[in-house]
């Protein structure tokens, strides 16, 4: 089959016949439709503690149809001609970031106790966006809560995006976005935000503004050295922090001023079977609708360049492939 492969850090994906993978008997084969580029992904192509080895073909965020199931799966449940996703695991192994060929590809093997249907009411691009509105639900989730709160989100990227749906969905009394790129912002307006902060001038009186109050809850979704010591300068007393962006470098912070208000510093990473079933159903219902995030759709032979375009800043939010064309 045809894959986009990792080829090693500085060096674009290159298109490759690969193997079909072979699936075990409680595992299935599916025929990919959409898959998402994630941030992680392009992550985990650089130099660095989370580089992917070579050979790896990306791709978490994906939907497609089961093509074969395994004699062991239990009988009933999943049919060939279903449409499904899956949480990116079989076991303890990862799918899409070296462990099993991701789904950059024609087609992804997935087990089954963590493979979802995909109602008819879902496109296949809302379909590819199950995975990353999973991310934000599980990290809005773990700031046990946010009803009520008035919530600073750090980055407008799709995970950003992701965490202002659900704060908003989760009853925050204000959602206001730390972003300086003028594209991301008019993304964020699209699903409805209108609060924003600059975060090259004074966040915490730029929020104080807007909301007459100071963050209770801060989302920081960057994850670069400083962001964590701004977030506890800025708390207020008994605030909460969540760590969401991935910041592989050492980090400074004061200690003293997060015990002085009682901060409570929560780092939160994936998400669980229940996660993306409420994703799905609110998506369903029609009370959670992210696909304006979608700023492109690639084919699988296009997949090379976009993927070394959105090393650099553009004005691209989630980019999907197209694995049907
Ligand atoms: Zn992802």
């Amino acid at each position: 089959m045809k894959a986009a492969v990792f080829q090693g850090p500085g060096q674009p994906l290159m298109i490759k016949d690969v193997a079909t993978p072979a699936i075990a008997d409680n595992e299935m084969l599916v025929k990919v439709r959409r898959c998402g580029i994630c941030g992680t992904d392009i992550h985990a192509s650089r130099e660095g503690p989370f580089m992917a080895p070579v050979d790896t073909v990306f791709g978490h965020e994906f939907i497609g149809d089961v093509v074969e199931v395994g004699s062991g799966v239990p009988a009933g449940i999943f049919v060939p001609g279903d449409r499904v996703t899956s949480l990116p695991f079989i076991g303890e192994k990862v799918i899409g970031l070296g462990d099993i060929t991701g789904a950059y590809s024609e087609y992804v093997k997935v087990g089954h106790e963590l493979v979802l249907k995909v109602p008819d009411a879902l496109d296949d691009n809302r379909g590819a966006l199950i995975e990353p509105l999973a991310v934000g639900l599980h990290s809005v989730k773990m700031a046990e809560g946010i009803a009520e709160k008035d919530v600073l989100i750090i980055g407008a990227g799709p995970i950003g995006l992701a965490c202002a749906i659900w704060s908003r969905f989760f009853g925050a009394r204000s959602v206001v976005l730390s972003e300086m790129s003028p594209t991301r912002m008019d993304m964020a307006r699209t699903l409805g935000f209108t609060q924003f902060v600059d975060p090259a001038g004074d966040v915490g009186e730029q929020f104080n503004a807007l909301t007459q109050a100071a963050p209770a809850v801060q989302i920081e979704c960057v994850g670069a050295p400083g962001i964590l010591q701004a977030c506890i300068e800025r708390a207020p007393a008994r605030g909460v922090i969540m760590g969401i962006g991935v910041c592989d470098h050492p980090d400074e912070i004061v200690p003293l001023t997060a015990f002085l208000k009682e901060l409570r510093i929560q780092w939160a990473v994936g998400y669980d079977k229940d996660d993306f079933q409420f994703a799905i159903d609110m998506m369903v219902a029609g009370r959670v609708d992210a696909s304006a995030m979608i700023t492109d759709v690639v084919s699988l032979d296009q997949v090379p360049a976009a993927f070394e375009a959105l090393r650099s800043p553009s004005n691209q939010c989630k980019v999907l492939i197209d694995l049907t064309r």
